[in-house]
């Protein structure tokens, strides 16, 4: 007997002699494949795969996405991970032959339309930075920091000033910052945040120094908070010889509001796979390009596209630090990028960020009766709740809420996390959605909080209507098992 499964595997699907396909007969001379493989690297016995028809492969798999949430099914209120809508069009446009059937190794003439794209994208992400040089290389937000602090540390490096190994981080930073600076061998220097959820500017005065390398910050930061004082933190670095680093993974906020750049940051990634509408989770692909101010472009990962005359080429900035991925990038998350930039034009960007703004402080105005909100402040385009009243006075945690959360369909907001905030619940609408989902959102996270008072078991025993119940994560992510085994 084979466990019971939600849905069974395909493997135990499978029956002798069935097929999904038909061949048609051989026309060409049959060739003994002992010809073509060397007889010593062929299997012995065929390899044990599923015996299943076309239809029960499709029912497979469309079974087991039915028990995912996802942003098409339902609202996915993700803090930092800024997950809107991706308008559908752009799957068309990244299905274009052009863009999706072209070769890295085709000649530049042959694909010019390729390379105006990356040229103008790189173009219009260099305007909404305020900076001046892009590589769209990288190949996710993390990989686009390591980027940065490579640029950084050539930078230093070729002032002759590489013994430069600080990077000063706040307290409320995300995980990757600190993790970049591992990676590049910088010592991570903590900053803490003040009472108003922004960088302690007293606290920073007596941590930079002869080796600081410079400063990370996401500006609106992980409170969803903008930092105020960022103009005094911008030359109190620059001053110390050190640069600005700009975690813009969720530039969900300022999109033609304000830029990184006219902030006093040198160096920026976005990430395309949430800003710019690319879908994600699932680990990609994603794109984090990064832009630098001019006395960083030499130092970009190349190749980056330069415009000579109305052509366009592929050229390694002088002082290149290398690739740092193969070929160009995830080419086509840049397609969908750019026809999203495209499509909204300047206003309609700045639109974007004023509706995600909007309608985080709707929900935080809406919501901060019963739950504490611990920076009470105008936000920016997410909120940080904290569950801490209903653990205090009823035993119910964050994570309870979280869980809770999934009876009613929506997928759970970002939890205990940014770290400085304690039974984090950190929240990001989007502007995507229309206002009854906020509305009903805002109903259902009120009537969690009535049942941690009324009846906290019920609460506390979610999710009681998903397929499987409270998983054991760490073990999932510890021990995963991914491939069958025949039992
Ligand atoms: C998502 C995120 C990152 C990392 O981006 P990945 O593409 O997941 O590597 C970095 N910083 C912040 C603030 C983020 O939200």
């Amino acid at each position: 007997m084979t466990k019971r499964r939600l849905v069974p595997l395909i493997f135990e699907r499978s029956t002798p002699g069935r097929r999904g396909y038909r061949l048609p007969d051989l026309d060409v001379p049959e060739v003994p494949v002992t010809e073509l493989i060397p007889s010593d690297m062929l299997r012995e016995e065929p390899p044990a795969l599923p015996e299943v028809s076309e239809l029960e492969v499709m029912r497979h798999y469309t079974q087991l996405s039915r028990l995912n949430h996802g942003i098409d099914v339902g609202f996915y209120p993700l803090g930092s991970c800024t997950m809107k809508y991706n308008p559908r069009v752009h799957e068309d446009i990244a299905s274009m032959p052009g863009f999706a059937a072209i070769h890295p190794y085709q000649p530049e003439e042959t694909v010019q339309g390729a390379l105006e794209l990356m040229y103008n994208l790189s173009e219009h992400l260099a305007v909404i930075a305020g900076l001046d040089a892009t590589t769209l290389q990288p190949a996710a937000g993390a990989h686009g920091e390591l980027t940065g602090l490579m640029v950084m540390k050539a930078y230093h490096e070729q002032r002759g000033e590489g013994h430069r190994n600080e990077m000063i981080i706040p307290d409320s930073a995300h995980g990757t910052n600190p993790a970049s600076c591992a990676m590049v061998g910088y010592k991570v220097v903590e900053v803490p945040s003040n009472e108003r959820g922004g960088v302690d500017v007293e606290a920073l005065k007596g941590l930079v120094g002869p080796n600081t390398a410079g400063l990370m910050l996401t500006n609106p930061n992980t409170l969803g908070l903008f930092d105020e004082n960022i103009c005094e933190i911008a030359e109190l670095i620059h001053d110390a010889g050190g640069l600005l680093y700009y975690d813009g993974a969720n530039a969900n906020a300022i999109m033609g509001i304000a830029r990184p750049g006219d902030m006093g940051f040198d160096i920026v990634h976005f990430n395309l796979h949430k800003t710019f509408s690319t879908p994600h989770g699932g680990g990609g692909p994603g794109a984090g390009p990064i832009v630098v101010c001019k006395e960083l472009a030499q130092f970009l990962p190349g190749p980056v596209v330069a415009k000579e005359g109305d052509r366009y080429t592929f050229v390694t900035p002088e002082n290149s630090i290398g690739r740092v991925r193969s070929f160009y990038g995830n080419f086509l998350v840049y397609a969908r990028a750019y026809a999203y930039i495209l499509s909204h034009g300047p206003k309609g960007l700045r639109e974007v960020s004023e509706t995600a703004v909007l309608h985080a402080n709707y929900m935080a105005s809406k919501l901060k009766d019963v739950y504490q909100l611990p920076y009470d402040r105008t936000c920016m385009h997410e909120f940080v709740l904290s569950g801490k009243w209903q653990k205090d006075k009823h035993g119910v945690r964050t994570l309870d809420i979280a869980k809770r959360l999934l009876d009613y369909g929506y997928h759970a907001p970002t939890v205990y996390f940014p770290m400085v905030v304690d039974e984090a619940i950190m929240i990001e609408p989007t502007e995507t959605e229309p206002k009854s989902t906020l509305d009903e959102f805002i109903e259902i996270m009120r009537q969690i909080a009535e049942e941690a008072e009324t009846n906290p078991e019920i609460v506390k025993s979610a999710p009681h209507t998903t397929p499987l119940r409270r998983l054991d994560e760490s073990r999932a992510a510890r021990q995963p098992i991914l491939r069958w085994q025949k039992d």
